[in-house]
């Protein structure tokens, strides 16, 4: 071969080579985009997986709440929080429609805790969103999806505030999302066992609405309805119940059933019934030394104690954590009496793991022999019981007859039931030691006359600071005084002695400023000053069934004699000498103590001052007697 063909064969292979470079180029280049392409939607679907998994944990998570006992008002709370935190939503809330008898309207029953949501309570003021009334506009984009069944965007958000807060001013609605990243609402429809039941709505920061968020808010949606139910469901199989999970016993509602049918036969047959109450004592102490698990072990070891020793007729029932009743059908107080000194020895008998003994302390109370109102004898029993726990636990008492028992114990379980029921919010710092103080063994009358007139001086102190100790006493031993001069009954006077304990705790409903005020009050200061002995009788005591012929007494003690009084302006022998009683003796001892507003008087100067309304605020005999009183120190 010649240099030439050489030549030309080399420029043929470097050509071939050339172009084959120049085609693993082109693929090589194909390749690269192709790679860079796919890099590009890697990134793009990881992302999205990124926001499906987010979606997940957060329905993941809700869901567990669902299957756990959590209760629903939670459950809608982790649902509008992660959708408004996780999901970056800048609020969400669940809305309820109702209707009563002044139309439909919407009540927000979960929202999220969001800067925007504290934003609208500060600018529209109080009350707060989630406590008003909102109003269901027809025309406003909650009654548009409900109607379409659909999801509904919309950008006014000015407009959809407004529909439901018709009674704010524009502007102010308008400065709510001033300057606020919110660019549009999205409300979802919610059906619950095929009704309308309210929305599931989101204010977003984005314009768009994209087909893939109405499918997730849709299902979270889902999960708001299932929630719902699930809830629904669980209330109604707890209505079914009958008996105390813990315990195995029956639950307060089917002892109050089988009470009530025991009712009915007992009026047909003629025979007696009885009730045991039982509390566990000193279970706070049993928590506290060896935790929860074993307080719960003691209420068991009661539970077992009382199935063992129950007839089958007999009902014995959980009334509350520590509390138990054994309905006795066909049983007098002595069958039970002896029934409950059985079960109080069985109590004590048993060895706890850990523990070591427990005791309870009980009473016992008969239908018909103690009472004939069934709320009464419920009453009489716990009363019985809380007389076994004054006089050292672990005992049985059988309840008094409502007519033989004695006024303290009247006044004590009443200062007992408003305290450790908190019906006075002022004095609930103050409950636990003044019902310690109440409940310290009653064996010798004194001491706990005593101690009840403490607690009634303690409770005068919240409301009057410059209330003197002891006033109490001397009222009731001066009001027990001048009755006896007029011709009142044993029971009256009795009565006569709680009213002069109680008549003023309405003061403790009064706002301290009120109170305490130098200057003179305004009308309606007055107005409201007026009202306390109404409030008194009717929001502390009236749910109390044995006091309820104590209430006249105080109701009208600031009734004149000559009818200037209130709240009924009634005169003369319609206000009940009692009520006469106790105003002037809340005269005569507000006017010998200290005033913001004025010095104390001389027992004579403020008996002049009483002397001086005679027959007009009071009855001239009543001021009579009262001075006599006074003059001859009888007290
Ligand atoms: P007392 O002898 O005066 O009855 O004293 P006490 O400590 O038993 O009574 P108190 O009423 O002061 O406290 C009762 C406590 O019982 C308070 C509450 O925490 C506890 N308790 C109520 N229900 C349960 C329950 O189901 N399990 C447990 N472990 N404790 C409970
Ligand atoms: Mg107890």
């Amino acid at each position: 071969m010649g240099l030439f063909d050489k030549f030309k064969e080399v420029t043929k292979k470097v050509s071939e080579v050339e172009n084959s470079i120049y085609h693993e180029k082109r693929d090589y280049l194909e390749i690269y985009e192709r790679n860079l392409q796919l890099e590009k939607e890697i990134t793009e679907r990881t992302k999205e997986l990124d926001v499906a998994n987010k979606r997940m944990f957060t329905l993941q998570h809700i869901l567990d709440m669902m299957n756990s006992s959590t209760p629903l008002e939670n459950v809608l709370e982790a649902i509008v929080n992660s959708t408004q935190g996780e999901l970056g939503y800048m609020h969400c809330s669940i809305i309820r429609k109702h209707q009563d008898a002044e139309g439909e309207y919407l009540h927000i029953i979960a929202q999220s805790n969001d800067g925007l949501i504290d934003r609208l309570n500060n600018i529209i003021g109080s009350p707060a969103i989630q406590t008003r009334r909102l109003s269901y506009s027809k025309d406003s984009i909650f009654a548009d999806s409900l109607r379409q069944q659909n999801i509904i965007q919309s950008k006014s958000i000015d407009l959809s505030l407004k529909s439901i807060l018709p009674e704010v001013d524009e502007e102010v609605i308008h400065q709510v999302i001033t300057n606020q990243p919110v660019k549009s609402i999205i409300v979802v429809p919610l059906y619950v066992q095929k009704k309308e039941f309210g929305w599931f709505c989101v204010f977003s920061s984005r314009d768009e609405l994209a087909i893939s968020e109405m499918d997730f808010l849709g299902m979270f949606a889902k999960q708001v309805e299932l929630a719902i139910t699930i809830a629904d469901l669980f209330q109604a199989v707890r209505e079914q119940a009958v008996t105390d999970a813990l315990t195995g016993l029956y639950n307060r509602r089917y002892f109050e059933e089988a009470l009530a049918k025991e009712v009915q036969r007992t009026k047909r047959i003629m025979q007696p019934f009885s009730i045991i109450g039982i509390d566990l004592d000193f279970l706070k102490k049993i928590n506290d030394t060896y935790g929860h698990a074993f307080g719960d072990l003691a209420i068991k070891t009661i539970a077992d104690v009382l199935k063992k020793n129950a007839r089958s007729v007999d009902v014995p029932a959980r009334i509350g954590g520590e509390e138990f009743n054994v309905l006795l059908p066909g049983v007098g107080s002595e069958g039970a009496k002896i029934a409950a000194e059985r079960i109080r020895k069985s109590i004590e008998e048993v060895e706890i793991d850990t523990i070591g003994h427990i005791t309870g302390s009980l009473g016992v109370a008969t239908y018909l022999e103690h009472s004939d109102n069934v709320e009464e004898l419920l009453e009489l029993t716990d009363q019985a019981m809380y007389t076994s726990k004054r006089n050292g636990r672990n005992r049985v008492t059988v309840a008094q007859n409502i007519n033989e028992t004695s006024w303290q114990d009247i006044a004590v379980n009443t200062f007992i039931d408003i305290l450790s029921k908190n019906r006075i919010p002022k004095a609930q710092h103050l409950s636990k030691e003044l019902c310690e103080k109440l409940s310290a063994p009653a064996n010798k009358d004194e001491i706990s006359k005593d101690s009840l007139y403490a607690v009634a001086d303690m409770l005068a102190r919240l409301y009057n600071p410059m209330h003197t100790s002891g006033t109490f006493k001397n009222k009731v031993l001066m009001g027990v005084s001048l009755a006896k001069r007029f011709d009142i009954s044993k029971t009256d006077i009795d009565n006569l002695r709680v009213a002069i304990l109680l008549y003023d705790i309405g003061n403790l409903m009064i706002p301290d400023e009120l109170l305490q005020k130098a200057t003179p009050l305004t009308d309606e200061e007055k107005e409201k000053i007026r009202n306390h002995p109404v409030i008194a009788a009717r929001d502390i005591l009236k749910p109390i069934s044995y006091i309820q012929d104590v209430l006249p007494i105080i109701e009208h003690h600031h009734e004149n004699w000559d009818g200037t009084g209130y709240p009924n302006k009634i005169a003369h022998d319609d206000i009940p000498i009692t009520s006469q009683i106790i105003l002037i003796l809340d005269e005569y001892f507000a006017l010998i103590e200290q005033r913001p507003y004025r010095n104390k008087l001389s027992s004579k100067d403020a008996l002049e001052v009483i002397k001086s309304d005679a027959g007009k605020k009071w009855n001239r005999n009543l001021v009579k007697e009262f001075i006599s009183l006074l003059e001859h120190d009888i007290v």
